[in-house]
């Protein structure tokens, strides 16, 4: 049995990832402020004797958690979809600077690798198709989305000065688009929305052209990668997602397919003016070293999550 310190583990990637931790016998101490996380994504897990949760915020002092004795350390913490991060700029550039160099400071004194789930907005509005680690990106420091592509960028600058100035055991992830059951309802994502509004009966809001793309990866390929890459000798930056590429438009016909509904779409001004239009991860790497790549296709993982979707809508209007 290993000790893990996940901060952020009542978001999707984390609550998955505690389940799958708990499931092999690991020990899971959870940090979440529950500012985008939510509580009951672990309720499942409440009880259980090897689980503890800790509703802290991460960018205060943690000297008290130096001598937990971790074994890993997973820093998953971030409001991580744009509605989220334009809602909170603040506290996200905190989480991806003070909140980064804390979880550090833990790693250093414990002794304990530590993994940093960095994103695929670190590539900006990227020039170069598809996207391979090497590739430095496209990122405006000052447009809307900025307050997270750059507290992400800076947390890798700080993993990996640790590693050098410290020799902290580091690993980075980078994250694209990841879906599944527990992802909120109202964090403002393409899926969730989508998922919703075609549950509902409702017209799908598209985003400008539609045309821009995005590769969905379904959260439990997502938490068998970032186990891969933590268990690994890996220290640099490796991409993680699922490479089939959908444009938003081909999202909402698939969506409405699988609900057995077709749906008015209304075009609606993007919200952020620095939007990638393309998006869609080079996984050589994952797939050379880590001998990982997706498995759930996005069809059947899409169909997945609209069944979680579908039961929480029925439980709450008491079916
Ligand atoms: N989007 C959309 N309708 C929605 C929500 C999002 O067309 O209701 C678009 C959004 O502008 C972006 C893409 O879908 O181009 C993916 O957005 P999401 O918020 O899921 O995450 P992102 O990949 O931009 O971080």
């Amino acid at each position: 049995m290993k000790k893990f310190l996940v901060s952020g583990g009542a978001g999707l990637i984390g609550s998955h990832i505690t389940e799958r931790l708990l499931r092999d016998g690991h020990e899971v101490t959870v940090l979440d402020n529950l500012i985008t996380g939510q509580r009951d994504n672990l309720t499942f897990c409440a009880s259980h004797p090897h689980f503890t949760f800790l509703e802290r915020d991460i960018t205060e002092d943690c000297s008290d958690l130096y001598e937990g004795g971790w074994d890993y350390i997973l820093h998953l913490a971030s409001p991580a979809s744009p509605v989220d991060y334009a809602m909170l700029p603040l506290e996200t550039m905190r989480v991806g600077s003070v909140g980064t160099e804390n979880m550090l400071e833990i790693a250093r004194h414990s002794g304990a690798r530590i993994l940093f789930s960095s994103t695929s907005e670190v590539y900006g509005d990227p020039d170069v198709h598809p996207q391979k680690e090497d590739y430095n990106g496209n990122v405006s420091c000052t447009g809307t989305r900025s307050c997270y592509d750059e507290a992400k960028r800076y947390s890798e600058a700080l993993m990996c000065t640790y590693h050098r100035v410290y020799k902290v055991d580091i690993r980075i992830a980078r994250i694209f688009n990841t879906y599944g059951p527990r992802n909120r309802e109202n964090d403002g994502r393409v899926v969730p929305n989508f998922m919703l509004q075609v549950l509902q009966g409702q017209p799908l809001t598209v985003f400008g052209t539609g045309k821009q793309t995005r590769s969905f990866c379904y959260v439990g390929d997502m938490v068998e990668g970032l186990l891969s890459l933590l268990f690994s000798d890996v220290t640099g930056p490796v991409n993680l997602g699922n490479p089939a590429e959908f444009t938003i438009l081909e999202l909402a016909e698939l969506l409405q397919e699988l609900g057995g509904i077709e749906l008015p779409v209304t075009f609606e001004p993007l919200p952020h003016e620095d939007d990638p239009r393309r998006r869609c991860p080079d996984i050589t790497r994952a797939k050379t070293l880590l001998g990982w790549e997706p498995k759930v296709h996005p069809r059947e993982g899409m169909a997945l999550t609209m069944e979680y979707y579908r039961e929480r809508l029925a439980s709450r209007s008491g079916e």
